[in-house]
């Protein structure tokens, strides 16, 4: 029986199978990898500015994941439970 998982090739190119996009720090080896291959974080980001033509700013870039699921915390806000006296 063939059993279906969701695993997918790891993004760096290593050809790991892993759940998510990456194999654990395989993100980061990559980034270092590339960093190394043009020379450093900040010649990255000079390549990158001038493909994107824009400034990278580092204070507006902490939106990575997260707050999502923020507002699900709300569906339990609304359950109040409701009692009913009797009044005769
Ligand atoms: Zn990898």
């Amino acid at each position: 029986m063939a059993r279906r998982t969701r695993a997918k090739y790891c993004a760096c190119g290593c050809g790991g199978l892993c759940k998510d996009q990456w194999l654990p720090g395989h993100d980061q080896r990559l980034r270092a990898a590339i960093e190394h291959e043009v020379g450093g974080l900040i010649e990255l980001r000079r390549i990158v500015e001038e493909r994107l033509h824009r400034s990278i700013d580092p204070r507006q870039s902490r939106k990575k994941g997260g707050s999502l699921h923020r507002h699900q915390a709300n569906i339990f806000a609304d359950k109040q439970s409701h009692i009913h006296r009797r009044s005769s």
